[in-house]
This record gives structure tokens, sequence and C-alpha cells, in this order.
């Protein structure tokens, strides 16, 4: 089943961001916390759901102020950091698998370099790579040990063809423009055998579908494109590379996606939880009690949360996937 369109007919606009076609029908617009609101677009070919006009500079801006990190030292507060590093932690040690001692390593929107730490952990020889744009994840990240930073777009990075032995975008495809020119480049910067791990939020998921214009995921501005896992594996296939695994269990990002979506579908304040959960308290300051009835519905919310969500997992239709693909010897 398709998301619902707001119009059946096809309409003019900038091409697909995946696969460059010019006809896509009309989507529903999406709207951000602040209930301003973003036409969209459906790539009739690849089914890329994309922003269609991109969001202003000073959009963008607005949407990556520094509440978007969070306004303390990290992102969330303890008790979720805690949560978020064991998840990294079990993604480091997925990554690790089968990578020569030096490996060659780049992760692309590092953000604070969580996952490079944990790479450089366990791996002291691997030469680990960051893609960040300038701002306060960057900072955190530059105090990685080793590091090597790119404080800026992977279009301007500097790195030379067939360079790395393994390249990460953990929820990164989705703030592209042009997520196909991206995976093209990608796809020439790995070394023969290398990987291209990607984990992006599923467009064609039970839960998208679910919930439309509430979905948690759909985070406009700053999700540009969401194309759906299958698109970018024939992307990718058609430019040499194979498929690994794809996963669509990521419990951090799906199982909450499910509370937030359905707080989002009962109530206009969009994300206000989830804000709150960053210590964003800038956000909606007076709606202390709004604050703790989302928080008391969340939780009457997580027992059918975790039935949808397994109902999704044996469905293989994550909210979120994790998709590995290996380039040619
Ligand atoms: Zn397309």
């Amino acid at each position: 089943m398709a998301p619902p369109l707001a119009s059946s007919a096809t309409a003019p606009g900038r091409p697909c961001p995946l696969c460059g076609s010019g006809v896509a029908d009309v989507l529903p617009a999406a709207s951000d916390e602040k209930g301003h609101c973003f036409p969209r677009r459906r790539c009739t070919r690849c089914g890329t759901g994309f922003l269609d006009p991109l969001p202003t500079a000073a959009q963008l801006n607005a949407a990556y102020a520094v509440s978007y990190y969070g306004e303390g030292a990290t992102k969330f507060p303890a008790p979720i950091e805690r949560l978020r590093e064991a998840a990294a932690v079990g993604r480091a040690r997925h990554l690790l698998r089968g990578l020569p001692t030096r490996a060659r390593i780049l992760d692309v929107g590092c953000g604070d370099g969580r996952l490079l730490r944990l790479l450089g952990q366990r791996a002291p020889a691997a030469e680990l790579h960051g893609i960040e744009l300038p701002g306060p994840a960057a900072d955190r990240a530059a105090a990685v040990p080793g590091l090597r930073l790119h404080r800026g777009t992977l279009e301007n990075a500097p790195y030379p063809d067939r360079h790395f032995d393994l390249i990460s975008l953990v929820h990164v495809l989705e703030h592209l423009p042009e997520p196909g020119a991206a995976l093209d480049r990608l796809t020439r910067l790995l070394r023969p055998r290398g990987r291209l791990l990607l984990s992006f939020p599923n467009l064609a998921s039970l839960q998208a579908r679910c919930f439309g214009t509430a979905w948690f995921h759909l985070d406009a501005p700053r999700h540009l494109a969401l194309p759906p896992p299958e698109a970018v594996r024939q992307h990718l296939i058609a430019r040499g590379l194979a498929l690994e695994s794809l996963h669509h269990a990521c419990w951090e990002q799906n199982l909450y996606g499910w509370l937030q979506s359905a707080l989002n579908a009962l109530d206009r304040d969009r994300n206000l939880l989830y804000e709150r959960l960053k210590g964003n308290r800038s956000h909606l300051p007076e709606r202390h009690a709004a604050v703790a009835l989302h928080a008391a519905l969340a939780a009457l919310l997580l027992p059918p949360a975790l039935v949808a969500e397994l109902t999704a997992l044996l469905a293989r239709s994550g909210a979120t996937v994790e998709m590995a693909f290996r380039s040619p010897s």
C-alpha cells in the first residue's frame, strides 16, 4: 500500500533526487514542529519521496539550530545516551567484522564522532575519517583521538577514488539533497571488496504507511529525500555493488517511532515529547501539562507499540533499515 496522494496528477518540479526521473506524484505536505508546511512529491519510477521545492537555506539553518543537537554536552539525557551508546557499540562490532587491521574507514555525517570513537577503540590500527558540517557536533567530533575530520560536505571532501575499506552513513542519506549523486560518489570511493553501510528511514514501511504525515521519521525539513530500500538496492546494484545484508530491527529508532508518530497523530504539537527528551526547553516552554500528558500516553501506548513493532519485523517492514553493500573485487 502506498502513502495517500494529495493529487493523482503528476506535477512539474525538480527531478527525482535518486533516479533522475522527471515524473512524480504530489504527496500531502509535511509539517515541522512549528507548523511550517513543506510540499512533497514521490517519484513514480523508484518511489523516492522528496521535498519539492527544497527548503531554503534560512529554513534549514533554523531546523539545524543548536536545539537539534541538544543544548547540553550531549544530544539526549544520560539514560537515553546510554541506549544510543549501546546501539553504537553493536553497530561498531558489526562493522569491524571482516575488516583488515589497518582499514581505512569513513563515517559520512559522523555527528559527534561516537561511532568512529568506538571503532577506533576496537581497531586501534584503523585510519578514521569523518565528514560533518561545521557546528557543535563537528566540534565534539574533533576531540575524538585520531579522527581526521573534514568539516564540510561529501561533495567537497578531498578523497581520491578507491580509498576506503568501509564507508558508513548512519541516518545521513535522508539529509542529502541529491542522494543518487552521493551514492555514486561513495561507490567510487570504495576500495575493491569495500563495504558501504547505510541506515535510513523506510518510507515504504508499515509505520510510514500507518501514520502518513504524522510519521515521526518524516522529519521535514531536515529529511530532504526518503528513497525506499528497494530503490537504493537497485541504484547500487546497477553500479556493481552487491547487497550483503538488509536489517529491519533497529529498536532505538523504530519502537520510539511508533510512540511519537501516534502522539503526532493525536495532538497538533508535533514531536513535543521528543523535543523535551532532547532537553530542548525552548520548544513550547509553556506546555508543561501537555508534556506530562504525552509522556503518560507514551507509557500507555508502549504495549501496542511493541506488538506493532514485532508485526513490522515479521513483515520485514522496519521503520528504519540498515543495508550493507560490498563493492566488487
Ligand atoms: Zn526516482
